[in-house]
């Protein structure tokens, strides 16, 4: 399909960083865009001055970078609907408050917050739903001006006249009825001179020609406000669709207790962008059949607005662990490898600026191991006795495998045997392996599980011939000697092997 008249935007108030739930948002409105060959905006709502940073700006956009997600239009793309900041339209939204101003559907309102606090506790005494008492609305021009004179600052409030349920027919939640009773004259323009979040919002959907706005379902509540300001501004309503919450595993609000929920943080702890991004689809949308893997692509080809979820959507880390472990052993590895390396990096094991050389060998060993972890930080850990000695044999492999007499003489005869191999390569390595274990009339797992153990430490990994490929010649020999030494001492030293 293709209805070049959609505009959805993404418009994230920069006051924290970019958490899964925007992701979420973000990625919904990108679907719906690149499906449609519509347009996809980012809006940076930051009226909110006090509490808006550039930090969070950055991360936010650097966010995005990382996760492929691209923009038509935006504070960096620029477009025809700019500027794409708030606080650089305070003229726009003067320019209609001014407009309600003159039509007379705003007031400007002096009321102190003492006293609509105490108008509000009188209602609630009451028994009545606390709305705005009105005190403002028929003010004389010369009691408005007395009452600047006293040095109050008005706000201006939107003068709401109802007399019918304001409905919304949302995508996701269907029809839904406001009463009358549920909207006051709210306020639309602050004492501080600035707009309130429900004002900029609808001016600038409307200034921007959105089309459908795709959000969180924490403002559903708001979209009344919404739809009653549209009309009086004269702008064409556009359609909304509310997702649902996620929640954490415990069904209450998802937070920083539940670990990791920033986008900076998930690529910290190893996650792949095209993770997240699959994870985050299936916290908001069905692909209606039991697949969970699924490109960007195929989600843009495949994408509707009815699939998104109507149901709060269950955080699960270890799905997000197993969708990240798909990627990371299916892409090219190449495509991975350009987010491995920082971590290679970080760990102390590849330079800062490695040449061809040291790169091909991280690489190696990065692909090697990439099968059997779920994320970078897993990765490191798993490629760690390439790059540092073996000061430890696993417990329970020592109980296994090096428990039988015989295993030092076993490694000896492999050590003298591997000295002589011309070529070290896996394929050398292996029949040079098996012909050994042939002579000696073993099984295979005798001779080959202590010395994984003797070159990693460890009981499981990539193939051992792979292992003793990517560990090179002399460290293969170096380790087989440590375990030698080490079995020979065993009485003394039991777990740490001698040397390094
Ligand atoms: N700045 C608002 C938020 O971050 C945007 C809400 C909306 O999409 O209208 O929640």
């Amino acid at each position: 399909m293709t209805d070049s008249a959609v505009r959805v935007r993404f418009a994230p108030s920069p006051t924290g960083a970019l958490h899964l739930g925007g992701v979420r948002t973000a990625l919904l409105n990108w679907l719906y865009a690149r499906h449609t060959g519509g347009r996809m905006i980012l809006r940076i709502d930051d009226t909110d001055l006090a509490r808006s940073s550039e930090v969070h700006l950055r991360q936010i956009l650097d966010g995005f970078r990382w996760l492929g997600l691209t923009f038509d239009e935006g504070i960096e793309e620029g477009g025809p609907f700019g500027p794409y900041r708030q606080s650089q339209r305070l003229e726009i939204y003067r320019r209609h408050l001014d407009g309600l101003l003159h039509r007379g559907l705003a007031y400007p309102c002096y009321c102190s917050p003492e006293e609509l606090k105490a108008a509000r506790e009188a209602a609630q005494k009451a028994g009545e739903t606390p709305r705005y008492p009105g005190t403002c609305r028929r003010l004389t021009a010369g009691e408005r001006a007395a009452l600047e004179a006293t040095g109050r600052r008005p706000v201006y409030r939107l003068r709401v006249d109802l007399d019918r349920p304001v409905i919304v027919d949302d995508l996701v939640r269907g029809r839904v009825e406001f009463g009358p009773d549920q909207l006051d004259d709210f306020v639309i323009f602050k004492s501080d001179g600035w707009p309130t979040y429900h004002f900029a919002t609808v001016v600038d959907d409307m200034e921007m020609g959105i089309t459908h706005v795709i959000r969180a379902e924490e403002h559903l509540s708001n979209t009344p406000r919404h739809v009653v300001l549209f009309q009086m501004l004269g702008g064409q309503t556009p359609a909304f669709a509310h997702v649902p919450m996620i929640l954490a595993p415990d069904r209450t609000k998802l937070s920083k207790r539940h670990g990791a929920t920033s986008v900076e943080e998930f690529r910290e702890l190893g996650f792949l962008p095209q993770a997240l991004l699959n994870y985050c689809l299936l916290l908001g949308w069905s692909p209606g059949d039991e697949e969970e893997i699924l490109s960007l692509d195929e989600a843009v080809k495949r994408f509707s607005i009815e699939r998104i979820v109507k149901h709060a959507a269950v955080y699960d880390i270890h799905k997000l662990e197993w969708i990240n472990g798909h990627y990371l052993r299916s892409l090219p590895v190449e495509q991975v490898w350009k987010h491995a390396l920082p971590f290679f990096q970080k760990a102390g094991y590849v330079s800062s600026e490695p040449d061809e050389k040291e790169a091909a060998a991280a690489l190696a060993r990065f692909d090697a191991v990439r099968e059997r972890v779920h994320t970078l930080v897993g990765v490191v850990d798993a490629v760690s006795y390439f790059y540092r000695p073996v000061t430890e044999y696993d417990a329970k492999g020592v109980r296994k495998h090096f428990q039988r007499p015989e295993v030092a003489d076993l490694l000896e005869a492999a050590r003298t045997t591997l000295e002589t191999v011309e070529s070290w390569d896996v394929s050398t390595l292996e029949t040079t392996y098996r012909a050994l274990i042939e002579r000696r009339g073993i099984k295979g797992g005798e001779l080959i599980h202590p010395t994984r153990l003797a070159l990693t430490g460890r009981t499981v990994g990539p193939g051992l011939f792979d292992v003793m490929a990517l560990l090179g010649r002399e460290k293969t020999l170096e380790r087989l000697a440590q375990a030698i030494r080490y079995l020979r001492t065993e009485a003394a030293a039991p777990t740490s092997p001698a040397g390094g």
